[in-house]
């Protein structure tokens, strides 16, 4: 028998590893357990909060009440625990006399540690890398020479025309569930009675933000449908509304939308309605995605040190002020703008590039705090948290990532006037 865990490619869409699994089991004939596990409600970061905060577990709660009904009409099923995921999984593998693993490849340090330890307990694991846009075979270059600067990356894809691959089908049915296990109740999950704010730029508490493939497909399609990839470069550094900036990164964080098949959708509606700088604007984009992804795969764990990658001595030793990181979480800093964006975070589980590129410079350059407790938290709070996109924008603003000019350090005052000229984004969170 086979188990095939779920990380962060909750979708039968697009899915290689699901279909690596499914291959396996069909020519050995034995069944397939599907599993997901889900950190423990009480987990805690070294910095003291929680660390899957309350909007994160609503949005993932909602994946998996989509993706569960799907599995099952395919034949399968989902078992669901909570825990560390190498005590959970080695015990179901003794328990159902599983010998075999299919997982997708994470490449960040606990992500890695895992697999090795489950390695370690004897299940012999396959891992699939497919979170990307661009397969790593198909790059120009090889693991350790993708270029650390974002644009020579993007120009060398460019150059080289750099296919991406196609999209999967989902599959229209699954190998048999296994006899002997149980089919479980689904989980209770903390997080279903939050009330959704009106405010909220990313509504995900309203069906069509909901989590989980269907409204991630269905979304996608309306977003195309709307002619929106025509204006997202004029609108992208908006503050507030749904439509400023795409608005699928909740759900290609999950994985219940394959970035393959964005860029597959968005070149059919280039093809109808023609390219335009803007549209092209969403390919550069998801390129940032991609290449953080890269670069974890080159640096691994020297991205996660407290120097990151930065060899400046003074970056040795990091500087954190606990008292006034406590303001930054809570928006009480006295800076508006600052404010603004901390409240909108934690009151909706989702912030704009633009603030929180704001929001992070000012914790690291202006209130010397530890970067990475900035990335903790934004790990605590995001519905669209993703170890790569998280840690390598953090990195990089605190000047310990892949910036060539050595991180940013944005004028919060000059940040106001450009993109919140009339305040009504500081007055739309002001008294939250
Ligand atoms: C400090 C900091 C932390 C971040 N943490 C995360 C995170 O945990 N998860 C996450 O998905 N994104 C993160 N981002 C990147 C970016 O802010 C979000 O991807 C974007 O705001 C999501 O909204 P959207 O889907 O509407 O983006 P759009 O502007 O519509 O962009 C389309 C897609 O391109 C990708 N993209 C856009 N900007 C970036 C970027 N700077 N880096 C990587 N990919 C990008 C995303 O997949 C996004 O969905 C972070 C940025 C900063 C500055």
């Amino acid at each position: 028998m086979l188990l095939f865990c779920f990380r962060q490619d909750l979708r039968l869409h697009d899915q290689p590893a699901l279909c690596l699994a499914t291959d396996m089991a069909r020519e050995r004939g034995a069944a397939l357990l599907p599993v997901v596990v889900r950190a423990p409600d009480g987990e805690q970061t070294p910095w003291g909060f929680a660390r899957v905060g309350l909007h994160r577990r609503r949005f993932l709660a909602d994946t998996l009440e989509d993706l569960r009904p799907q599995l099952t009409g395919r034949g399968s099923g989902l078992l669901e625990a909570k825990g560390d995921p190498v005590t959970v999984l080695l015990a179901l593998a003794a328990a159902t006399g599983a010998d075999t693993l299919v997982v997708e490849a994470i490449d960040a340090p606990e992500e890695q540690a895992a697999v090795d330890a489950l390695r370690a307990g004897g299940l012999t694991v396959h891992t699939v890398w497919q979170s990307n846009l661009l397969h790593p075979d198909d790059l120009p270059w090889a693991p350790e020479a993708v270029p650390e600067v974002f644009t020579a990356f993007r120009q060398g894809v460019e150059r080289a025309a750099v296919p991406v691959r196609p999209t999967l089908p989902a599959p229209d049915e699954l190998p048999p569930w296994p006899l002997h296990v149980p089919r479980p109740a689904p989980a209770v999950e903390m997080g279903k009675g939050l009330r959704p704010d009106p405010r909220s730029a990313f509504p995900y508490a309203e069906p069509h933000c909901r989590g989980g493939e269907t409204a991630a497909l269905a979304h996608l399609r309306r977003y195309l449908a709307r002619g929106l990839p025509h204006h997202y470069k004029a609108t992208r550094n908006g503050l507030m509304g749904l439509d400023y900036s795409s608005k699928w990164s909740p759900w290609l964080a999950t994985g219940a939308l394959s970035p393959r098949t964005a860029i597959e959708a968005m070149r059919a509606f280039e093809a109808e309605q023609g390219a335009s700088e803007s549209s092209y604007w969403l390919w550069f984009e998801l390129l940032w995605r991609d290449h953080f992804r890269f670069m974890h795969r080159r640096f691994g764990r020297a991205l996660f040190r407290a120097r990151g990658l930065s060899d400046r001595p003074e970056h040795r030793a990091v500087r954190h002020d606990a008292a006034a990181f406590e303001r930054w979480c809570t928006g009480r800093t006295g800076q508006a703008l600052v404010d603004a964006g901390m409240r909108e975070l934690a009151a909706t589980g989702y912030l704009s590039n633009r603030m929180r590129q704001v929001v992070a410079s000012h914790l690291v350059h202006e209130l010397a705090c530890d970067w990475r407790a900035g990335a903790a938290w934004f790990e605590s709070q995001l519905v669209d948290f993703d170890v790569y996109s998280n840690q390598g924008n953090w990195a990089y603003i605190a000047g310990r990532g892949t910036d060539p000019r050595g991180g940013r350090r944005f004028d919060v005052e000059h940040q106001a006037r450009t993109h919140d000229p009339d305040g009504a984004y500081r007055r739309l969170w002001a008294g939250a």
